[in-house]
């Protein structure tokens, strides 16, 4: 059946787009279309499209923020479901429970704001719940999973499961065992401050060291590499001598060599172009192979 007849079945009470660019929802700014962009409000939405979608033989693939994402010029075919509406948090006591679409950044200022450390460093990573989770995201010596107590999944037979934190083997952004599973939403024990003012202090500091070290003036999706053994890929980019290398309208950030940066209306090929060069050059002049940290989806 073709596209346009199996969408007439879509699932009712669900926000959809259709051939939606990618760029507005990716921070690249680029990326192809999907056919369709689904935006459910909760769980039980997200469970019904998933259900249509491999009833109807289509592909399914979850985002949230698009932080960590490059989509191809070609873009993206069957259904890409966004969390990004899947919102809200709540505290209690030393428990912070937030659902999958909730902006990390809002998670580590509740937090702050409720005087209980664990998320402070984690502060304006441009991430979800969801997806920090996903990958264990962190910064300035903090994880997600640090402080993360449990996590509530759709699992591959789309049941639903609480994971403790131990169930899930975790390392530097990197979470095994929750391949194809959608994370609904995550709850973090957290510690009492025992001085608020510093609390706050210490994420003031860590918004601020962002603003002077990343090229936030431009679209990007973060840090491109994974930090190989002992070293730092920024180091090893700059050491390169490739800050300011461009392709298209790509450019490794001369602010910051770990980041390819949207300097100029760069289409998806033009990063993973550069992508390319970067790891080549690295690997020639170093010898160390940079693994990407960033996440490629369509055809390359
Ligand atoms: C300026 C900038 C700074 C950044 N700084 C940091 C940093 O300091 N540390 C760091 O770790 N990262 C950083 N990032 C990268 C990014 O913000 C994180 O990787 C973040 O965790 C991605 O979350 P997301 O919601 O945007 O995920 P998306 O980009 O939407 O998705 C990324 C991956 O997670 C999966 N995913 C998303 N949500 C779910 C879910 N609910 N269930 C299952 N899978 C899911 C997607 O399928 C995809 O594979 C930065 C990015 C930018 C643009």
């Amino acid at each position: 059946m073709k596209l346009e007849e199996q969408i007439k079945n879509l699932p009712a009470g669900i926000e959809y787009l259709f051939n939606v660019p990618m760029a507005a929802y990716t921070t690249y700014k680029t990326g192809g279309a999907a056919d369709v962009l689904a935006l459910p409000a909760d769980a039980a939405r997200l469970k019904e499209i998933l259900i249509f979608a491999r009833g109807a033989g289509l592909p399914a693939r979850v985002l949230c923020m698009g932080s960590n994402i490059l989509v191809s010029g070609g873009g993206l075919r069957g259904i890409t479901i966004c969390l990004k509406n899947m919102r809200g948090f709540e505290i209690n006591g030393t428990l912070l429970r937030a659902a999958a679409g909730e902006p990390l950044d809002n998670i580590a200022a509740a937090a702050v704001n409720a005087g209980l450390e664990g998320m402070e460093f984690l502060s304006g990573i441009p991430g979800s719940c969801g997806g920090a989770v996903y990958m264990n995201a962190g910064a300035y010596g903090q994880e997600t999973f640090d402080c993360l107590e449990s996590f509530t999944v759709l699992d591959k037979n789309l049941e639903t499961k609480v994971l403790t934190k131990t169930q899930a083997r975790h390392g530097y952004r990197r979470v095994e065992g929750i391949e194809g599973c959608i994370i609904l939403s995550a709850a973090w024990r957290l510690r009492p401050a025992r001085d608020a003012a510093a609390l706050n202090t210490r994420r003031a500091d860590t918004l601020a060291k962002r603003i002077q070290k990343q090229p936030l003036d431009y679209p990007s999706a973060g840090s491109v590499f994974k930090r190989p053994l002992d070293n730092f890929a920024s180091a090893l980019i700059d050491k390169c001598g490739l800050k300011g290398l461009r392709a298209g309208g790509a450019m490794v950030s001369p602010k910051h060599a770990g980041f390819i940066i949207n300097y100029d209306n760069a289409t998806p090929q033009d990063v993973k172009n550069l992508m390319d060069e970067v790891q080549k050059r690295v690997l020639a002049q170093t010898g160390v192979k940079l693994e990407l940290e960033q996440i490629l989806w369509g055809d390359f």
